[in-house]
């Protein structure tokens, strides 16, 4: 053997020496306990103060599937950050779990929108309740929405009642109050009478220096159907909820700085119609059917960013979701003709930060 070849095998013994001995190090329970409290500490100390700095408004999307399941995507959900608090518009199934991961335990939860009643939309608002009760939040947790809310949150604060009295009968009432495990609910009115072209909107609400203000849009058979501006000093951003292409929503969202709006490719849908029909499944044909009239293809919410001078479109309710780069180009096939710039598609964590005393929009993606 040559003197080369000699020196490479010791020096790979030695490196199998060194990372055996540090394999067997980390795997000493005491240096397990350790590495483990460290990163528990890190953990605990890095909590959501960052995220919450009260120096812009924020809109953070916790949500952004429709039904249709996606590994990587929650169903609605969008997070409002002002003034050191968020209040979140919707609270669809799997948002709960993406706010945890996020340390938005719920302390800081100003409030609840919800823009209509569908599962999609209201799944996880026991969770998020629960689990503000249990990170400290103060008070009953108020929820906003058209008429039809108290059911819902009367539904849940009874589902939620026996899981509730255990926890506080094991932690005791002054870590846990009962007055602040039931949430509230909060009825939004719109000014003047109903109509065809559905115009109405709410008078202003007022949380600290952020206004609220309900939009009504058109999600029918889905009624009330809203969706809420939120302006935050001097910088602003709109949520659509579920709506069919609803012309009145721009001029709601006239010059704010970002329009979240839900998005479903109707040429999508129609090719899983047609897959359906081929294979004899009648009611995922009859689904894809039923649905298309009450959703806003992109290229239609492009038409109503474009309308509304809006400086950024951010698109959710992805339906079907877009999950790989063939969906993403069939999905937004032709959009670029309608808005060229100023459109970005959401992802779960996507992070629209507008700070205070500035015309920038900065998009960035959460730290999971
Ligand atoms: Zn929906
Ligand atoms: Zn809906």
């Amino acid at each position: 053997m040559k003197a080369s070849s000699r020196w490479f095998l010791g020096a790979i013994a030695v490196v199998l020496a060194v990372l055996s001995l540090a394999a067997g190090i980390l795997a000493m329970p005491s240096v397990e306990d350790v590495v483990f409290t460290r990163l528990a500490e890190h953990h605990l100390r890095a909590g959501a103060a960052a995220l919450l700095k009260d120096d812009a408004l924020k809109v953070l999307l916790c949500g952004t599937s429709a039904p249709f399941a996606d590994p990587h995507r929650a169903q609605s959900c969008v997070a409002v950050i002002a003034g050191g608090r968020y209040y979140l518009v919707d609270t669809g199934p799997g948002s709960s779990r993406n706010l945890m991961l996020w340390q938005l335990q719920g302390r800081e939860l100003g409030a609840v929108f919800l823009t209509h009643f569908h599962s999609d939309h209201i799944g996880d608002l026991g969770e998020v309740n629960t689990n503000a009760w249990l990170a400290g939040h103060v008070g009953s947790l108020q929820v906003f929405g058209g008429p039809g809310v108290e059911q819902v949150v009367n539904g849940i604060n009874q589902t939620y009642a026996l899981d509730q009295s255990y926890r506080t009968a094991n932690s005791g009432a002054q870590m846990l109050p009962p007055v602040s495990a039931v949430i509230h609910p909060v009825v939004i009115n719109l000014i003047g009478p109903p109509s065809h072209e559905k115009t109405r909107r709410s008078p202003p609400m007022q949380f600290g220096e952020l206004t609220v203000m309900a939009i009504e849009v058109n999600h029918d058979p889905a009624e009330p159907a809203y969706g809420y501006r939120f302006d935050y000093r001097g910088r602003s951003a709109v949520v659509s909820g579920d709506t069919e292409y609803h012309p009145a929503l721009a001029d709601a969202a006239k010059d704010t700085d970002v329009l979240i709006h839900e998005a479903q490719s109707q040429h999508l849908v129609q090719l899983i119609q047609k897959g359906a029909e081929r294979t004899g499944d009648a009611r995922i044909s009859q689904t894809m059917g039923d649905i298309q009239h009450y959703h806003t293809d992109p290229q239609d919410a492009a038409r109503i960013a474009n309308q509304a001078h809006v400086r950024l479109l951010v698109l959710t309710h992805l339906d079907p979701p877009v999950s790989n780069p063939l969906l993403y180009r069939m999905f937004y096939r032709g959009m670029n003709h309608v808005r060229a710039h100023g459109w970005i598609s959401g992802e779960d964590g996507t992070l629209v930060t507008l700070p205070v005393g500035s015309t920038n929009v900065n998009v960035s993606t959460i730290a999971r």
